[in-house]
């Protein structure tokens, strides 16, 4: 604990990998100690501006934070990079890739690189990320950029634990606004056309194209999404982008949006871990584990309603 709090270096690195593998942990009693590490840091986070980022495989998403996070740890930041990978947990290995990736920047003194928690269901997967941010934030990293693959509901989870949630696109996605998953784009605070360096005219093309889209999706509607051009690989846009990230993040501070947003996190994030809470202690209920076949056959042949059946199921399990 002492050793997380205290000055950068590698006491403070391993204490801060120590402490997450014991969120990690799936026995009861580190549990117990986990969530005393975490009431105790809770003073010690909120400081960090926390960014995730999506997009699909092959957009560049490793390379452009790599680039970006390099860039930041020059300017003095101290950025911790967290990643939620569902493919991980289904057991058809991780989208995400290993620890090979950001080669450059996960050896920098100022940087921490964690790999997605690679067990789980995405809600669990998720809270261990959304805790890992409290760490990282305890231990001094004022950027936490949260990274995700756009496949499934792992962006909807992201977006509820960062402050700003930024798309990348490919250039010609444009040309297809039919690819563009209109459920992501209304989590999108900002718009990257990235690897613009392949095609400088289908960047445009794609930037002037989502600006379009985006008018017609979402709570953004009115105020405008930025969308940017940039490229890991020439290093493009990437100061713009910082900047559009900072001037979106100072602007809501100080209308209090961002202190509203991350209320709001909290909010939801309390009520999804009571559900997913309740819901486990239903399924291992002994009544329960002895009725449910039974039930689930009634249902199956037409002998009972299953709203019926819920509520005799609840009526077993009630204290
Ligand atoms: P991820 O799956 O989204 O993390 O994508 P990666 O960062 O692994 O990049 C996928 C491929 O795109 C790699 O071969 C990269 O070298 C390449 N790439 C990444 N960024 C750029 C870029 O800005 N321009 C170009 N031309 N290629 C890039």
């Amino acid at each position: 604990m002492s050793d997380l709090l205290g000055p950068a270096g590698p006491a403070q690195r391993r204490a801060l990998a120590k402490a997450i593998t014991l969120l990690e942990s799936t026995r009861p009693e580190h549990r117990v100690q986990a969530d005393a590490l975490l009431n105790a840091v809770l003073p010690h986070t909120g400081a960090a501006l926390r960014l995730g980022l999506s997009g699909v495989p092959g957009v560049g998403k490793s390379s452009f934070i790599e680039a970006l996070g390099l860039m930041l740890v020059d300017q003095g930041h101290r950025v911790a990079v967290l990643a939620v990978d569902p493919s991980s947990s289904l057991g058809g290995g991780s989208i995400l890739g290993d620890k090979t990736r950001m080669e450059r920047l996960s050896v920098h003194p100022s940087a921490y690189i964690r790999p997605t928690p690679s067990s789980g269901a995405l809600g669990g997967v998720a809270e261990r990320t959304r805790e890992t941010i409290l760490l990282a934030e305890a231990a001094g990293h004022d950027i936490v950029i949260v990274e995700t693959v756009g496949v499934g509901q792992s962006e909807t989870a992201v977006a509820g634990m960062t402050d700003l949630f930024c798309l990348l696109q490919l250039p010609n996605a444009g040309d297809d606004l039919q690819a563009i998953k209109k459920g992501v784009m209304e989590l999108a605070d900002l718009v990257v056309i990235h690897k613009a360096d392949l095609d400088a005219a289908a960047a445009t093309r794609a930037q002037a194209q989502i600006t379009s889209a985006l008018r017609f999706f979402g709570p953004h509607a009115t105020h405008g999404v930025p969308v940017l051009q940039a490229s890991a690989i020439t290093g493009q846009g990437l100061v713009e982008f910082w900047s559009t990230v900072r001037a979106q993040h100072d602007a809501r501070r100080a209308s209090g949006a961002l202190q509203a947003r991350r209320k709001a996190q909290d909010e939801a994030w309390l009520w999804e871990r009571i559900h997913a809470g309740v819901q486990q202690r239903f399924r291992e209920h002994p009544a329960v584990r002895a009725a449910l076949p039974g039930v689930l056959s009634d249902i199956r042949d037409g002998r009972l309603a299953a709203s019926v059946a819920a509520r005799q199921l609840l009526d077993l399990a009630a204290p």
